[in-house]
C-alpha cells in the first residue's frame, strides 16, 4: 500500500469534485461537464480511474455522456457527480449530489451525506461491514427515505475499482470486516423509491472482460485503458469507434455497463468518500 499516492489521488479527486459541482448549472451540457472534469484531473497530474458519471434524478449510477446525446441540466434535476482518480493505480472514488437551481430535495441529499458522515465516524479496525450498513440505513430511514440495497461501497486495490469486499447500505448480516491496510469507498444511496435499482439501456461505459491475445484495434484500446472502466467518449479519436465498441461487446471482449435506475417517478441521492484504514487510524482521502 502506498499511502502517499492514495492521498494525492484523493486530494485531486476532492478538488475535481468541487470544480465539477460548480459546473452543474441549468443549461450546461453533461458532455462538457464530464470532459472538463476529466481534463482537470489530468492537468492536476492524476488520471481518471473511470469516466465521470453523471446520473440524474431516478438514475442512480453508470451514465456517462456521449457527444451529441443532447443532454443538458434542467432546473430541478438531482445530479449525482461520481468521479475517480488514480496515481499509479492507487484510486480515489468520490461523489456528491447537487440539485440544479432549486432545493426541493435538500433532505434527500442530506440523507446520503449524513449517512456517509455517520458511517465514517463508526469506522474502527475490525468493524463489520454489516455494522457500517446498519448505521447508513438508520441515518437514511430516520429521514423518511430508503437506502438502495443493491448498490454498495467496495474495497479498492491497485488498478482495481471494485475489489471483492462490498460495504452494504443496510445491515446485510455479513461478518466481513474492515481492517488496517485496506482502502475502500463508502457510498450511501438514498431514495424516495423502492430502494432497489434495475438495469437500463445505454450507459456508455465499458471495460475489458479479457485481454489475452487481442488483435487490432482492441490491442491498442487495451494498451490505453487496461483493466479500468473507460468511456465511449475517450475513443472518439479512433475511426469508427462506435462500431468497434459494439463489436467488442458482441464478441465478449468488452463489457458494457448498463445504467442503474429506480423507477421513473423516484429520485436518488448519493455521497461517496474513499477511506484508507491504517494501524494508526482512518484517513478519508477525498475529504
Ligand atoms: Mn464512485
Ligand atoms: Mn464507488
Amino acid at each position: 500500500m502506498d499511502l502517499k499516492k492514495y492521498q494525492e489521488a484523493g486530494k485531486i479527486a476532492k478538488e475535481a469534485r468541487e470544480y465539477g459541482a460548480n459546473l452543474i448549472k441549468e443549461g450546461a451540457s453533461y458532455y462538457e461537464v464530464a470532459n472538463k472534469v476529466e481534463k482537470y484531473i489530468l492537468d492536476a497530474g492524476a488520471k481518471p480511474a473511470f469516466p465521470v458519471n453523471i446520473s440524474v434524478n431516478n438514475i442512480a449510477a453508470h451514465y456517462t455522456p456521449v457527444k451529441n446525446d443532447g443532454k443538458y441540466f434542467r432546473k430541478g434535476d438531482v445530479v449525482k457527480l461520481d468521479l475517480g482518480t488514480h496515481i499509479d493505480g492507487y484510486i480515489a472514488d468520490t461523489a456528491l449530489t447537487v440539485e440544479v437551481a432549486q432545493s426541493s430535495w435538500e433532505s434527500l441529499i442530506e440523507a446520503s451525506r449524513e449517512a456517509l458522515k455517520a458511517a465514517i465516524k463508526h469506522l474502527r479496525p475490525g468493524v463489520k461491514v454489516s455494522e457500517i450498513g446498519r448505521v447508513i440505513e438508520e441515518e437514511i430511514t430516520i429521514r423518511g427515505y430508503r437506502p438502495i440495497r443493491n448498490l454498495t461501497g467496495h474495497s479498492l486495490e491497485r488498478y482495481s475499482l471494485h475489489h471483492g469486499l462490498n460495504i452494504p447500505n443496510y445491515d446485510d448480516g455479513s461478518a466481513a470486516m474492515l481492517t488496517p491496510g485496506m482502502a475502500f469507498a463508502i457510498e450511501p444511496f438514498a431514495t424516495n423509491g423502492k430502494g432497489h435499482v434495475r438495469e437500463g439501456q445505454g450507459g456508455n461505459i465499458y471495460i475489458f472482460r479479457h485481454y489475452d491475445s487481442l488483435k487490432s484495434p482492441y490491442a491498442e484500446m487495451f494498451a490505453r485503458f487496461r483493466t479500468l472502466p473507460f468511456a465511449a467518449r475517450w475513443c472518439e479519436d479512433m475511426e469508427d469507434f462506435e462500431n468497434i465498441l459494439r463489436k467488442g461487446v458482441r464478441r465478449g471482449i468488452l463489457y458494457h455497463y448498463p445504467i442503474l435506475q429506480e423507477r421513473k417517478k423516484y429520485v436518488v441521492s448519493q455521497t461517496e468518500h474513499t477511506v484508507v484504514m491504517t494501524a494508526d487510524g482512518i484517513i478519508v482521502t477525498t475529504e
